[in-house]
C-alpha cells in the first residue's frame, strides 16, 4: 500500500493557506509521525486524503487511484479504504464497545438497523478478534461512556481496523491522554502497521512521542514540509 501526496495545496475560501505544496509519499508498513505546530496544517492534510475537504491542488495516490478525482460511489468506496481514528474517539457513547467497533465494519447507519436484529456472525467473530488484539476482550459489553481515555482510544482503534482499511490515518491520537497510556496506544498503531502491513499516518504534536515511535518523522511549518527523517536521523542534526 503506496499513499503518495504530490505538490498538494489547499486554501481555504477564507484566504487561508492551510498546505502550500506538500509532496510525501507513505509505504508498507511504516508509520509516518506529522508534527508541527497548531496551525500548521495537519489536519488538513489528513482531511484532504479522506475528502472531508477538497484540495485545492495538486494530486493523492492511494495504491494508483487518484482520490483526488473520484465521483460521489467511488469516494464511498475509497473511504472504506481509509480508517481514520480521531482525536475525540468519534464513537457512539451510549452504544457498547462492540456496537461501536461493529459500526466500523457496517457503517452508521446498517449499525443501527442491526442493532435490533442480529449481527452477521462472521462480523462479530473478527470483531471479538480485533478486541482481542486490543486488549478489550473481555470489555465487549461495556457502553463506551463507561470507558478511561486509552480505553476509548482503542475501541477507535478496532472500529478502524476491523474495516480492512488499506490505511490508517491518526488525528492527534493521545492529546487527552496520560503519558503511560500514550506510549501503549503509540506501540499499538505501529504494532498494527506492522502486522496488517499497511502504513500508519499519525498526526501528533508531542515531539518524544513521534520520535519514540514512529519510523519516519515528518515537520509541517506554516503549510510546508520543514523536514523529514527517521528518530535516529534527527537526533543527529539535533
Ligand atoms: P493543524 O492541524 O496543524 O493545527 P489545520 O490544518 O487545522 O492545522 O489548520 C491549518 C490552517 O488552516 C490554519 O491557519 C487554520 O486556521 C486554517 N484552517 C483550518 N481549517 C479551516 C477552515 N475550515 N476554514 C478556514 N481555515 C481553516
Ligand atoms: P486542529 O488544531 O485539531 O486542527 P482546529 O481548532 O484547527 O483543530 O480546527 C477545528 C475545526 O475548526 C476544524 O473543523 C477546522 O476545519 C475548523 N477551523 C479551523 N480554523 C478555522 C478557520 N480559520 N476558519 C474556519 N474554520 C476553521
Amino acid at each position: 500500500m503506496t499513499l503518495e501526496a504530490t505538490d498538494l495545496r489547499k486554501t481555504y475560501p477564507t484566504g487561508d493557506e492551510a498546505l502550500k505544496g506538500v509532496s510525501l509519499s507513505i509505504e508498507g508498513s511504516e508509520t509516518v509521525a506529522m508534527i508541527g505546530p497548531s496551525g500548521a496544517g495537519k489536519s488538513t492534510f489528513v482531511r484532504c486524503i479522506n475528502r472531508l475537504t477538497e484540495p485545492t491542488s495538486g494530486s493523492l495516490r492511494l495504491d494508483g487511484t487518484e482520490l483526488t478525482a473520484l465521483d460521489a460511489d467511488e469516494l464511498r468506496a475509497a473511504r472504506r479504504d481509509i480508517g481514520m481514528i480521531f482525536q475525540e474517539y468519534n464513537l457512539v457513547e451510549r452504544l457498547t464497545v462492540m456496537e461501536n467497533v461493529l459500526t466500523g465494519r457496517l457503517g452508521y447507519v446498517s449499525a443501527w438497523r442491526a442493532f435490533r436484529r442480529d449481527f452477521p456472525p462472521e462480523d462479530v467473530e473478527r470483531a471479538y478478534g480485533i478486541l482481542d488484539r486490543v486488549g478489550l476482550g473481555d470489555m465487549e459489553d461495556k457502553r463506551v461512556d463507561e470507558l478511561s481515555g486509552g480505553q476509548r482510544q482503542r475501541v477507535g482503534i478496532a472500529r478502524a481496523v476491523i474495516q480492512q482499511p488499506k490505511i490508517l490515518l491518526v488525528d492527534e491520537p493521545t492529546s487527552s491522554l496520560d503519558p503511560e497510556t500514550s506510549n501503549t496506544v503509540m506501540d499499538l498503531l505501529t504494532d498494527i502497521a506492522a502486522e496488517r502491513e499497511i502504513p500508519v499516518l499519525i498526526n501528533i504534536h508531542e515531539v518524544d512521542l513521534a520520535l519514540d515511535h514512529a519510523d519516519r518523522v515528518v515537520g509541517l511549518h506554516d503549510g510546508e514540509l520543514v523536514f523529514e527523517g527517521t528518530p535516529a536521523e534527527l537526533d543527529e542534526g539535533a
